[in-house]
Formats: C-alpha cells, sequence, structure tokens
C-alpha cells in the first residue's frame, strides 16, 4: 500500500497516502507493537491524531520514547497544561489582515494558504488557529490587499501546509502572485519533504522552477531518523531545479534537546544538501508544556551546539515574540 522508495511519480500517489495516514491511536500502539502500560495517549477531537505511514516507517518499533513518535502522539500531558500555555500564544490574531494574510514583519507577508497538514505536530503553534475565519478563501481580495502594498517583495506560504494544495491550485495562485510587479521572492514553508516525500513529483518541481520568482522552501526537521533515502530524493529533486533549501526545528524536550542529537542533526540535514535556517524556542501553546524546556537551559544548549559546528552549520536561535520587528535572537 505504501509506495516503496523513487515511486514519487504522480499527484495520485501522494494523496493516496495522505488519505490514508493513521487517525487512531489504537492502530498507531498496533503498528509500532506497543504494550498497553507503555502508552497514556488520549483521543483529541479538536486536534486530532494524524500521522501519515511514510513517517511512523521512520519509528523505532517497540520504543515509546522514540523521538519521531513523541512529536505526534497526543500525550495524556496535554490535557494539564499550566494557564500561561495559551491557544494563540504569538498573537497572530493581532495582526491578521483579511484572506489568510498575517504581516508581522517589513517587506514580507505570510498567507494562510489552507488548514490542513500531511500531520499534525502535538507541539505546533497553530494548533488552536481559527482555521475558519482565517484563510485563504477569496483570493481575489488577498490579492488586492498584496498589490496595494508596494513594499511587500516576498510572500510567503504557509498553513497548514501549502503543499497539499493541489499542484493545480498551486499553480494558479503562483501565477497570480507573479503578476504583482513587486513581489520578487516566493517563500514556501512544508513538512512535506519529510512527512510523505512523494509529494515532490517531477510536476510539482516544474511549478515552482518556472516562476520568475525566487523560489526557496523551508522544510522542518526536528532530529536526524526523520531523514531517510526518500526524504533525501525529494530534496534532491528541489536542489537539482535550483531552489533553495532550509530547514527550520523547533527545541523539543525528549526529542531533540540534547547537543549531540542537534550536532547530528545539522550535518544530516547538509548533507542531503538543506541548510540550518532556525532552531526556535519552543513557543507556550496550550496542550503542549510537557516539550517545554527552560529557557536558560536552550541557551546554554545552543551555546555547547555552536562551539561543535562549523559557522555555516549553526541554526539561528529564535524565539517569536509578538510586536517585535522580527524573530528575536536569542543568546
Ligand atoms: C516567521 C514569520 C515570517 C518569516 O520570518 P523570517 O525571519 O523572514 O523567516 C514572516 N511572517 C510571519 C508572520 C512569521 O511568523
Ligand atoms: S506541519 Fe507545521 S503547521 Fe502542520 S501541524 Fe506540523 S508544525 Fe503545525
Amino acid at each position: 500500500m505504501i509506495h516503496a522508495l523513487n515511486v514519487a511519480t504522480d499527484e495520485g500517489d501522494w494523496q493516496a497516502i495522505l488519505r490514508s495516514s493513521v487517525r487512531s491511536v489504537k492502530e498507531l500502539q498496533h503498528l509500532l507493537e506497543l504494550q498497553d502500560e507503555q502508552v497514556d495517549w488520549v483521543d483529541d477531537s479538536e486536534f486530532p491524531l494524524h500521522i501519515p505511514r511514510t513517517f511512523i516507517q521512520r519509528m523505532e518499533k517497540r520504543n515509546p520514547h522514540d523521538p519521531l513518535l513523541l512529536q505526534v502522539a497526543p500525550s495524556k500531558e496535554e490535557l494539564n497544561s499550566p494557564k500561561r500555555y495559551t491557544t494563540d500564544p504569538l498573537r497572530e490574531s493581532e495582526f491578521t489582515l483579511n484572506g489568510g494574510l498575517v504581516k508581522k514583519y517589513p517587506n514580507r507577508v505570510l498567507v494562510i494558504a489552507t488548514q490542513a497538514c500531511p500531520v499534525h505536530c502535538r507541539y505546533c503553534f497553530r494548533r488552536h488557529f481559527d482555521y475558519s475565519t482565517n484563510q485563504l478563501t477569496d483570493f481575489q481580495s488577498t490579492l488586492d490587499t498584496l498589490s496595494n502594498d508596494p513594499s511587500i517583495i516576498e510572500v510567503i506560504l504557509s498553513g497548514g501546509d501549502p503543499l497539499t494544495l493541489s499542484n493545480e491550485k498551486l499553480d494558479t495562485l503562483i501565477q497570480q502572485l507573479q503578476r504583482l510587479k513587486h513581489v520578487r521572492m516566493l517563500r514556501v514553508h512544508t513538512r512535506f519533504p519529510v512527512m510523505i516525500p512523494q509529494r515532490i513529483t517531477h510536476a510539482l518541481v516544474k511549478i515552482l522552477s518556472t516562476t520568475r520568482l525566487k523560489v526557496v522552501i523551508v522544510v522542518h526537521i526536528n532530529h536526524p531518523n526523520e531523514v531517510d533515502d526518500s526524504v533525501q530524493q525529494a530534496i534532491e529533486r528541489l536542489r537539482n531545479a535550483q531552489i533553495d533549501v532550509f530547514n527550520q526545528s523547533v527545541l523539543l524536550k525528549g526529542v531533540n534537546d540534547s547537543v549531540q542529537i542537534l550536532s547530528k542533526l545539522m550535518h544530516r540535514v547538509f548533507e542531503i544538501g538543506v541548510v540550518p535556517y532556525y532552531l526556535h524556542l519552543f513557543d507556550p501553546v496550550a496542550g503542549a508544556h510537557h516539550f517545554d524546556l527552560p529557557e536558560m537551559s536552550a541557551i546554554a544548549l545552543w551555546k555547547e551546539l555552536q562551539s561543535q559546528l562549523p559557522g555555516y552549520l549553526v541554526p539561528r536561535l529564535v524565539r517569536e515574540v509578538p510586536h517585535q520587528p522580527a524573530k528575536t535572537i536569542q543568546t
């Protein structure tokens, strides 16, 4: 049912993989051969379990602490967040323009292209985001807003994950964006190359490489075990089309909060052609406090990491602070 490596060809493949994602804790437990006493998961109807099988295949069986599993399994801890963990930690609602635009920084704007994702990451800072009112629905009004603001040179497609859109929709979107003369760069924030690498079809690469816009892809990899041959191939396809690929990670307790793991991660992504970009301090979102790390420990860890890596592999340690003009560098 799951396609082996090398078979990323047409749109039906990745859509079928996406549709067959695991959505029940029972099935997840069964696939990973975990005993009842090894798991303490909950069924959360608001932010349901959603994991593609292509990702589960990279997890270690019979290990309830697998770093890939921890990112996506809904722990009972989710129900016990202290009050300072909120539903909108980045106060995005204050920065939302109409039609799914979030404008926080000069020159660039983020477009909430869709609410769908190839996976539900339990620590996602948008897990409570009100997509019903803040999503790209009326594209014409979004375009109008963009065309009336010549200061915008970069449009960032985010979500959700913009690559859940069909190639046809993406193509239309990009065609319309490239007609705005002041827009020069198009950035795509996506976890697809990691979660469902089969998404990076030749047709998609063609769409991304034939626009006049300079395309940049930012992937999201938190642990070296996420990278296998299929991920490497997806990245190669992008790189062969002269598309630059950067990585952002989130610092997560129990997943990647060690110098050794982070160092391995930065080397690993670079080996496959991806440049480390951001290491995000955890955003205090309700339901995910168990991933949080004291800021002092995070900074100490990053400093140690810096001493272990060549400068070009050191990610920028950042936190998003509402009303700051950029993601703030913390050292
Ligand atoms: C992170 C973010 C960006 C992009 O910021 P860079 O520092 O350029 O990566 C743009 N808009 C919003 C709302 C963001 O959260
Ligand atoms: S893929 Fe990104 S937007 Fe989607 S749940 Fe994960 S972190 Fe959130």
